[in-house]
């Protein structure tokens, strides 16, 4: 399918400009029937059904998960199929046998989701080592060196930030972090969405990341492992291989993390939203997005009173631009867009208050962010109205 041709699958992009595809993406119609197959034609539980309908789902179901692994390059491991990026983390933060003295390395980019949990671990005498990027963003694997010593159990970091829109250096960072024995974990929450992600290739241990943000339905995401080591955090049906009164002999590979009837009808349906992106293909999604931010970031670096925070265009960027306004608050400037021209966008500290101190804007920033069904037309409507706004600045 040509890329041009997606927005039809969109409706909500007939009535209004979507560029909040950060905070979750819209979703197209052959998801939602998807999902709307599995509920009205075969609804059942998976697993040890052997009725018909049962036995339909277990297959659907293990497809789609089959298909979410392959689409991350995660054949040679396993995938746990979580509620979003923020579980899938704590899967990870929780399931570890942490000892005191321990120490994490995470960065200031990152969004809370993949800054508390390990902050939370000073409960066990766990020691947390913060990373600081550039002015512009960037982490430079060599910081990286300098904080991580044969202490660190993990190092957490983002792929791409859901602020700033920069591509971290995840390759290099898997390299240091194996060098000393350490373990990485990538926030792939902003990343496969957007560009082409193969976690082998990366070389992390862990990688989450979010459906909602990738066409799926929300509730549904996911916990990559290369070796399937972490202590589950719940166990119950599903997760067992054997049970009497007085033990249990869990369940190898992903069943141990999927305790409970999983999301059957989202994970179909994500399994959906990975074929539509495979249609399209992701280099083509790729392309598409680094011309509209090209598009973003020359118009709006052209307009008085506006100073985008992060990296000018560069190609280690997805499609998420951060903003601020002379003498505006984030907020008003995002109410704005909607009222006068139907344009979403975000405001705020995007759940990044460390990030935000670090940069010492407290307000937060204006943040637009793209997807495969925004076009220049769009993006020029968002420019006219930021020009417009300016002008009643000054
Ligand atoms: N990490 C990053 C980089 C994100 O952008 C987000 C979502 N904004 C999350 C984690 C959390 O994702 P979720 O809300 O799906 O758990």
């Amino acid at each position: 399918m040509r890329i041009e041709e997606s927005r039809k699958d969109f409706p909500i992009t007939n009535d209004l400009i979507y560029l909040d595809s950060a905070a979750t993406s819209l979703t197209p119609i052959q998801v939602v029937n998807e999902m709307n197959d599995y509920d009205l034609r075969y609804r059942a539980n998976i697993g040890r059904g052997v009725h018909r309908l049962s036995v339909v789902a277990t297959e659907r179901y293990k497809n789609a998960h089959d298909k979410i692994k392959t689409f991350i390059g995660g054949d040679g491991g396993t995938l746990a199929v979580t509620k979003n990026t923020t579980e899938a983390i704590g899967m990870v933060a929780g399931g570890i046998r942490w000892e005191s003295g321990d120490r994490v390395v995470a960065t200031v980019l990152e969004h809370h989701s993949n800054f508390l949990p390990w902050l939370r671990l000073r409960e066990y005498g766990v020691k947390i080592d913060i990373v600081r990027p550039d002015s512009d963003g960037y982490l430079n694997p060599d910081s990286f060196e300098s904080v991580i010593s044969d202490k660190t159990r993990l190092a957490a970091i983002t792929h791409a930030s859901n602020v700033l829109g920069n591509i971290t250096p995840v390759k290099e960072i898997a390299d240091i972090c194996h060098q000393h024995d350490a373990l990485l974990l990538v926030d792939g929450a902003q990343s496969v969405p957007h560009i082409p992600v193969d976690v082998s290739d990366i070389g992390c241990d862990y990688f989450s990341f979010s459906g909602h943000k990738m066409l799926g339905p929300t509730g549904t995401g996911g916990l990559w492992m290369r070796r399937p080591d972490l202590k589950p955090l719940h166990i119950g049906g599903g997760s067992i291989e054997s049970a009497t009164a007085e033990n249990f002999t869990a369940a190898s590979g992903e069943e141990k993390y999927e305790a409970g009837t999983p999301p059957v009808g989202g994970t179909i349906g994500l399994g959906r939203a990975v074929d539509y992106l495979n249609d399209i293909g992701m280099d083509t999604i790729r392309r598409h997005e680094e011309r509209l931010t090209g598009r973003i970031i020359d118009g709006l670096s052209a307009i008085d009173h506006v100073k985008i925070v992060g990296p000018y265009f560069d190609e280690r960027r997805i499609g998420v631009v951060s903003f601020v306004m002379d003498g505006m608050h984030p907020h008003e400037v995002a109410h704005i867009l909607d009222e006068a021209s139907a344009i979403m966008v975000r405001s705020g500290e995007h759940c990044c208050m460390p990030l935000m101190q670090h940069l010492g804007l407290e307000s937060g920033t204006v943040r637009v962010s793209t997807y495969l069904y925004n076009n220049p037309e769009e993006v020029d409507m968002l420019t006219a109205t930021i020009e417009e706004i300016s002008r009643k600045v000054s």
